[in-house]
C-alpha cells in the first residue's frame, strides 16, 4: 500500500481506520485465534479471506502490516516475533542445496551466525564481502548466487553501503537484494525506493521506541511476497495483537523521536570529537567521516546509534567509567527513548575485511534526554578513566 503522503503524515495515519472500530483513534487489540465465519459459502471460500485464523493475522496485526508497507514504501509486509526471526525467514526463503549468498562483512552478528549454522547445514555457501563494495560486487557473483544481503550502516562499525549500485548490479543478474534497515527506523531511509527488494527491521528498536517489545518486520516487493509467505506460513510465524498494538503506538511518534535522536546524536558526536580521550568518532553524519557523502545521498538523517574509540585502557578503569553512569544504561538492544553505552569489540565478527581500532571501541545510543546532561555525564565518566 504505497502512500503519496510525506513520512511524518504516514506514521501518524498509516494503518488506521477509526470508522471500522467504533471511532477509536487507535486500532484496538483483537485477541483472537478462532474467527467465526457467518456462512458455509464463506467457509468454502476462506482462501480469499484476509481474516480467517489468528495465526494468519487479526485486525490489529493487519493494521501494523499496512503501516509498515506505507513506512517502507513496499507492496507487502510480514511481521515476526523478533528481528532475528525476520532475518531467518528471509534467508530460509532463498536457501536450497548448492545455493550461494553474499553477505556484507559488517552484518549484524546473529545474521552471520544463521548463515554459518542453518544455511551451512542446508548446503548453502556464504561469501562475505567488503561493505565498501560497489560495482565490483559483480566479481563475487556466481551462477548459483541467489541473494545479496546488505546492512547500512554496518552493525558496530557504521559503514554506509552504496545500496543503489549493489541493487542495480544484482537486478541485472537476476539476484534478490535484502537490507537490514533497523538503524534508520524506516524513517530516514527507504531502501525499496533505491531498488532493494526486501527491507527488514528489528521493530524491537526504533519502531517500538520504548524498549518493551520484541518485533521483526519484513517489507517487500510483490514479486518476493509469495516466496516469503510460504516460508512464513510453513514455520507458523506470527505475532500477538498486544505486540502489534505496542508497535503501532510506537510508530505514531517515530518521526519526532527520530528527528530528536538525529539532533542530539550529532551534538554528542561533535562534542566527543573535541575530547582528548577520544581517538575517533564513527558517525556518518560528521562531515569528515569517510562515508559522509554516501550517507547524505541515501539518508534523511541519522539515528541515535553510533560509535567512538577512546585511547586503549584497562578493564578496571573502563569499569570505573561505565559503572558510574546513571543516565547511560548498559544492555543489549537500542532504539528506545533512553540512552545506552557499552564497550564493543567489532573485530571479532570480521572475516574478509580487518577492523583494527586504535583503542577501545564504545557503542553509544543517544536517547531523548537533554544532550547537555548526557555530555556532562560522559565528561565525568572520562574523568573517572584517570
Ligand atoms: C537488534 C538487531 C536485530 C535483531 O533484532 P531482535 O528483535 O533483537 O531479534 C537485527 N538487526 C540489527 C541491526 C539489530 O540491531
Amino acid at each position: 500500500m504505497k502512500s503519496e503522503y510525506r513520512p511524518d503524515t504516514i506514521v501518524t495515519h498509516a494503518g488506521r481506520e477509526p470508522a471500522a472500530h467504533h471511532g477509536a483513534v487507535s486500532v484496538p487489540v483483537y485477541r483472537a485465534s478462532t474467527i467465526l465465519l457467518p456462512t458455509l459459502e464463506t467457509l468454502d471460500n476462506k482462501e480469499s479471506l484476509r481474516l480467517r485464523y489468528g495465526r494468519r493475522g487479526t485486525p490489529t496485526t493487519h493494521a501494523l502490516e499496512d503501516a509498515i508497507c506505507a513506512l517502507e514504501n513496499s507492496d507487502r509486509a510480514l511481521l515476526a516475533p523478533s528481528g532475528v526471526m525476520a532475518i531467518s525467514v528471509v534467508l530460509m526463503s532463498y536457501a536450497e542445496p548448492g545455493a550461494h549468498v553474499l553477505v556484507t562483512d559488517s552484518a549484524y552478528g546473529p545474521t552471520r551466525k544463521f548463515c554459518e549454522s542453518v544455511l551451512r547445514k542446508m548446503g548453502v555457501t556464504t561469501t562475505y564481502y567488503d561493505p565498501a563494495a560497489g560495482e565490483d560486487i559483480e566479481a563475487l557473483i556466481r551462477p548459483e548466487t541467489r541473494l545479496i544481503w546488505m546492512e547500512s550502516p554496518g552493525s558496530q562499525t557504521f559503514e554506509i553501503q552504496d545500496v543503489a549500485t549493489i541493487a542495480r548490479v544484482a537486478r541485472s543478474r537476476g539476484i534478490v537484494t535484502v537490507i537490514d534497515n533497523t538503524w534508520s527506523g524506516g524513517y530516514f531511509f527507504k531502501p525499496l525506493d533505491h531498488g532493494v527488494d526486501i527491507s527488514i527491521q528489528a521493530g524491537t528498536k526504533y519502531i517500538s521506541g520504548h524498549s518493551d517489545l520484541m518485533l521483526g518486520t519484513i517489507a517487500c516487493r510483490a514479486s518476493e511476497y509469495e516466496r516469503l509467505r510460504e516460508t512464513y506460513l510453513r514455520f507458523g510465524v506470527c505475532i500477538g495483537s498486544d505486540d502489534a498494538y505496542l508497535a503501532l503506538r510506537g510508530l505514531r511518534t517515530l518521526a519526532v523521536r527520530m528527528r530528536q535522536h538525529h539532533v542530539a546524536g550529532l551534538e554528542v558526536a561533535q562534542w566527543l570529537q573535541q575530547q582528548d580521550e577520544v581517538v575517533q568518532v564513527l558517525h556518518p553524519g560528521l562531515p569528515d567521516n569517510p562515508y559522509h557523502n554516501l550517507w547524505k545521498n541515501y539518508f534523511g538523517g541519522a539515528s541515535g546509534l553510533f560509535g567512538f574509540i577512546i585511547h586503549e585502557t584497562d578493564r578496571k578503569r573502563l569499569a570505573r567509567m561505565f559503572d558510574g553512569f546513571s543516565l547511560f544504561g548498559m544492555g543489549s538492544s537500542w532504539g528506545g527513548f533512553e540512552s545506552l553505552m557499552t564497550p564493543s569489540n567489532p573485530s571479532v565478527y570480521r572475516t574478509v575485511t580487518s577492523w583494527v581500532p586504535s583503542g577501545q571501541t564504545v557503542r553509544i545510543h543517544v536517547g531523548l534526554e537533554d544532550p547537555r546532561d548526557l555530555i556532562a555525564e560522559i565528561r565525568a565518566g572520562f574523568d573517572r578513566l584517570g
